[in-house]
């Protein structure tokens, strides 16, 4: 194995969620119908679901879920930013030393090349340290960071766009490890508000 051995395990938090979600998105969704009457113990199953079937999913607008993920990489946080509606807060590289950055090995990689691609980063952390040396501020030493750099983002969406995103990044056509990301963040929404994400399933 390399001497550096700061390699990164992804991890998924969440920070906030809307309290009471289901009943706030039955609550706003009955006021198209002014079916405040129907309102029970179990009623917003049954609401949210139709909803659903419906396409009629503005009303999953009004909960909001956040979350932090660490020990991801910057290729992975990439993909995730592009999600125009989710708001967004990354580790910079512009502010934080990368000197001791720590890095994801992809899946894909074989066991036997692992120590080849570990000694790669470790050239990097070289070059970067290096280019601290010369003077480079952080901003223009990170040219050299790879793909592979660990990145910490916090991200919130309401729960409409995390189906959208869900749906299209727990894809197998998605990368994997946005997937993974995704698949955890599935399966606390899930927990939190089962009817609002259980029917969403891994698509091909
Ligand atoms: C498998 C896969 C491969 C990809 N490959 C590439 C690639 O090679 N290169 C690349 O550049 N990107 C790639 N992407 C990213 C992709 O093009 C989108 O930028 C990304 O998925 C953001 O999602 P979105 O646009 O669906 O929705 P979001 O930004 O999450 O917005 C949600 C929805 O709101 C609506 N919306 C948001 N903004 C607008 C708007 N301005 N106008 C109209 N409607 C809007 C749309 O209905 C959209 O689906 C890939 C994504 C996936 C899942």
């Amino acid at each position: 194995m390399s001497e550096v051995k700061n390699i990164a395990k992804i991890e998924v938090e969440l920070i906030a969620i809307t309290p009471n979600s289901e009943k706030v998105i039955e609550e706003a969704g009955r006021t198209c119908y002014l079916s405040f009457d129907k309102i029970g113990a179990n009623s917003a199953e049954d609401f949210i679901r139709r909803l659903v079937k419906l396409g009629h999913e503005s009303p999953l607008e009004h909960a909001y879920a956040t979350f932090r993920i660490k020990n991801c990489s910057r290729a992975m946080t990439h993909q995730l930013v592009r999600h125009r509606l989710m708001a967004v807060s990354q580790q910079s590289q512009r502010y934080v030393n990368e000197e001791q950055f720590e890095y994801v090995i992809p899946e894909t990689i074989p066991e036997e090349f692992i120590d080849d691609y570990c000694n790669d980063m470790d050239t990097i952390h070289k070059m970067y340290a290096k280019w601290r040396q010369r003077g480079l501020k952080k901003e223009d030493a990170r040219f050299v960071l790879p793909n592979a750099c660990t990145s910490e983002i916090v991200v919130s969406a309401n729960f409409r766009e995390w189906r959208h995103i869900l749906q299209i990044r727990m894809s197998k056509k998605a990368q994997w490890e946005i997937r993974k990301a995704c698949a955890m963040i599935y399966e606390i929404l899930k927990e939190n508000a089962p009817n609002c994400f259980d029917d969403i399933k891994e698509m091909d």
